[in-house]
């Protein structure tokens, strides 16, 4: 287990130290607009996308990036003729999610986020490597749901669910009704990075395929998917995801209960023809993430 756990924390810390790495960068980063539908638009800049809701009622933006990111990410708002953010959905914990909590919340935005989302931002990880530490109170969501909340902002119905986890074990998913816009945070990323299941946070891969299938029961051909990372994204697009996060699952159980270990396992090579990598999580660390979840499940 002791070698799980390293295998897993190093996802993490990938996606974590990539963060780190390019502190020193934050001046280069290009806030980049897509205005996706009237009043919808997504953010793309370094760290999760950005979905945002704006018009005569205010300023919704789901996920805030990193902290030295938030003034752009403000002037990119003003771009689209916004007022300032006004409330801030975090679709998970994870720190180039949530960076920017502090800064919005200390300018008066209200965070809301599914519960295990604050529970996770008030402890940190100060005994991880990475050394995160608990989250200023002005970071921390003022509103937390069990199940979920809705907002009826802008002329729309924006319905945040809990998908019961996947990525981490406080996943909500955002999905504007009217305008057909489904945002995903990390259960879904449009880049060629295997799926990130993070274990240290909750995450469980079955609980990943559950995830999926729930968004794509919202999806239909038209949806607009903004994705955790990465270009936006369709219905298909989504499928195709979900099956090969299903198929990893049912061939790393097999090699599971084969008997093998979990080195022989990620050896064997399994996933290579998804032709998937680089990017936040590799084959093995998938792979491994995918066995440390067969042993959560008890089977
Ligand atoms: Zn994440």
């Amino acid at each position: 287990m002791k070698r799980l756990s390293a295998v897993v924390l190093a996802g993490f810390g990938l996606a974590v130290s990539s963060a780190g790495a390019a502190q020193d960068g934050f001046e280069n980063v290009e806030i980049r607009v897509q205005e996706i539908a009237p009043g919808v638009a997504v953010l793309f800049g370094r760290g999760g996308n950005i979905g945002v809701s704006h018009g005569e009622d205010g300023t919704l933006v789901i996920d805030d990036q990193f902290a030295p990111l938030t003034e752009k990410i403000e002037a990119a708002v003003a771009e689209l003729g916004a007022t300032p953010v006004q409330s801030v959905v975090n679709t998970h914990w994870h720190l180039d999610h949530t960076g920017g909590n502090e800064n919005f919340g200390k300018r008066g935005a209200k965070i809301f986020a599914h519960e295990n989302v604050r529970k996770r931002l008030v402890v940190g990880a100060p005994e991880s490597r990475w050394n995160i530490q608990p989250a200023r109170k002005e970071a921390l969501p003022v509103v937390t749901y069990d199940h979920g909340v809705t907002f009826h902002l802008n002329g729309d119905t924006i319905d945040v669910r809990f998908t019961g986890g996947g990525h981490t074990d406080g996943d909500s998913i955002v999905f504007w009704r009217e305008k057909n816009v489904l945002h995903m945070g990390d259960l879904y990323f449009n880049i060629t990075s295997y799926p990130f299941v993070d274990i240290n946070s909750g995450g469980n891969a079955y609980d990943l395929i559950e995830a999926l299938d729930l968004a794509i029961g919202l999806a239909d051909d038209e949806t607009m998917i903004i994705p955790g990372h990465g270009t936006m994204a369709n219905k298909v697009d989504l499928v195709e995801y979900r099956d090969m996060v299903a198929e990893s699952v049912s061939r790393v159980a097999e090699l599971h209960d084969s008997g093998m270990s979990l080195e022989d396992a990620q050896a064997v090579r399994p996933l290579d023809d998804f032709g998937r990598g680089g990017g936040f999580i590799d084959a093995d660390g998938f792979v491994g993430a995918i066995w440390a979840s067969l042993k959560a499940e008890n089977r």
